[in-house]
């Protein structure tokens, strides 16, 4: 049994986030990782010769703890370039209004709204939205656009984009949740739109996310890095099985080396030899699943089935297309629901959005991420052929196969956190019977609110109290 000053179990950013934090309180960790790198969902691979994200390839800026950590590793932060989003329909692709909350518009006039609804489907919302207020607004997101401003708007400008951001048909998302203070401001204007125009405010939108210049992949690199010049070790091809306190209060950590499973996107199997340590604090920092079964025996964590999310399919393209230097559909576009023209759900021009990736590619060449897989829907069959033929529909250029200089699928299975109310309210409860039991935390984008604008925070915190 080998003695460490802290064990952490789980290499993605929570847990290298929770390991640098432990080296900046003068301890050594040993973080364990099953797969034979660390990031986790942040990673990075390459195309047509150029280093890029193939997971997570930013955060929202909406708290600064994730800019502040850049800072703190030396990293540079950069915003996308800014550009309009886009939303395919099988008429046509609109830019979205800028000035708008979740597709909301703040002006109905506005050119962008006119483009996608017509002067006549303009001029009925703006008509609906200018009826006096009731006194009690509907609480669900699609009812109140419904209400204010008609079905053309729900459809067209809202249920596209608040969908792409949660995932969910906007009937089901509560106001009050995906936009804190719209339906005050509402009642204080005394329209839907006068509402969003005082949220949204007049400046200039602020970009919602940011990256790391040079890719995302940057940051766990770094903080891989600074933890092993700090003395820290970073144990890949080595999994957890299972933890236990010893005598002495200390924590028992046995893990055993690992093999790639023979599908890449799925978890790599224990085999090799075992490896035991003993620390008197531990970081769990793995998935839900994998920490549920090492926790079963600390605390009771009998809950909800962890149900994965959308199954994540990628297939990224390297392209040579002068004609999309000018990023004819900004940074990218959703696809809307029910379209029957493309069987992708989403096109992101990413050496267009990010500038650092954009100035890697030589001139001519464009990298394209073209997604597929809804929730509750079968995945379609994957290709670069497909891909191509998505991507010059969504984009009105012809790619043909000559133009295709490299390509890569991606497919991330179970990858994302699970939100549904019942795993939050589990989750809650582990925490609070984790702070009776000394010398362990527990962190990652499950367990800390999803996404690393999230996840950065707690996991520092998490080390810090343990130290
Ligand atoms: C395609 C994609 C795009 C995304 N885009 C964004 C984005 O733009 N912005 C954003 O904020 N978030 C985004 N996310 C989500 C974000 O990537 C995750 O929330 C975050 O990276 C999760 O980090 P984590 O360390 O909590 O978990 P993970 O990255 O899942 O790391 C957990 C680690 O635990 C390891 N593990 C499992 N079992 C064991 C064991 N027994 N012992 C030891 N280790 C174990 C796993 O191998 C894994 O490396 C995206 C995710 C995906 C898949």
């Amino acid at each position: 049994m080998r003695r460490v000053d802290a064990v952490v179990i789980g290499g993605g950013m929570a847990g290298l986030v929770a390991a640098w934090q432990f080296t900046r309180e003068g301890l050594t960790p040993v973080l364990l990782e099953p797969r034979g790198y660390t990031g986790g969902l942040v990673a990075a691979s390459r195309i047509a010769g150029v280093a890029y994200d193939i997971g997570a390839e930013g955060w929202a800026v909406r708290r600064p703890e994730t800019a502040q950590l850049a800072a703190e590793l030396g990293l540079s932060v950069e915003f996308p370039r800014p550009a309009p989003s886009w939303v395919w329909f099988d008429d046509g692709a609109f830019a979205m209004p800028a000035r708008a909350v979740l597709g909301i518009p703040a002006d109905l006039s506005d050119g962008d709204v006119v483009a996608a609804l017509g002067t006549e489907g303009a001029a009925e919302a703006a008509r609906l939205d200018g009826a006096p207020l009731p006194e009690e607004l509907p609480g669900d997101l699609g009812s109140l656009v419904e209400r204010r401003m008609g079905a053309e708007v729900l459809d067209r400008l809202v249920a596209p984009i608040a969908g792409g951001i949660h995932a969910a048909d906007p009937h089901l998302l509560a106001t009050e949740v995906v936009s804190p203070g719209l339906l005050g401001a509402v009642h204080r204007a005394g329209s839907l739109a006068g509402g969003v125009a005082l949220v949204r405010g007049d400046g200039a939108p602020k970009p919602p996310v940011a990256s790391v210049a040079g890719g995302m992949f940057r940051m766990p690199q770094v903080l891989g890095e600074q933890v092993e010049a700090a003395g820290g070790q970073l144990l890949t091809r080595t999994g957890a099985r299972s933890i236990e306190r010893g005598s002495d209060g200390s924590w028992l950590v046995h893990a055993a080396g690992t093999v790639r499973a023979a599908d890449p996107s799925l978890p790599p199997t224990p085999s090799g030899a075992p490896v035991e340590l003993s620390a008197p604090r531990l970081v769990v920092a793995c998935s839900a699943a994998p920490a549920r079964q090492l926790l079963s025996g600390v605390v009771d964590t009998t809950g909800p089935d962890l149900v994965p999310g959308a199954p994540i399919a990628h297939v990224n393209l390297a392209v040579r297309a002068p004609e999309l230097d000018a990023g004819p559909r900004g940074n990218g576009m959703l696809v809307a629901r029910g379209t029957t023209r493309v069987s992708a759900k989403a096109l992101t021009h990413l050496s267009a959005k990010w500038p650092s990736l954009g100035a890697c590619c030589p001139d001519g060449l464009h990298l394209l991420r073209v997604s597929y897989g809804r929730a509750g829907e079968q995945e379609p069959e994957l290709s670069a052929g497909q891909a191509l033929a998505d991507a010059s529909t969504l984009l009105g250029v012809d790619l043909s196969a000559d133009r295709l200089v490299d390509h890569q699928t991606i497919h991330w299975s179970g990858a994302l956190a699970p939100t549904t109310p019942a795993t939050r309210a589990w989750v809650q409860g582990l925490h609070e019977q984790l702070t009776g039991v000394p010398g362990v935390g527990l962190t990652g984008a499950w367990a800390s609110g999803s996404g690393i604008a999230a996840l950065v925070p707690h996991a520092r915190r998490t080390a810090s109290e343990l130290c």
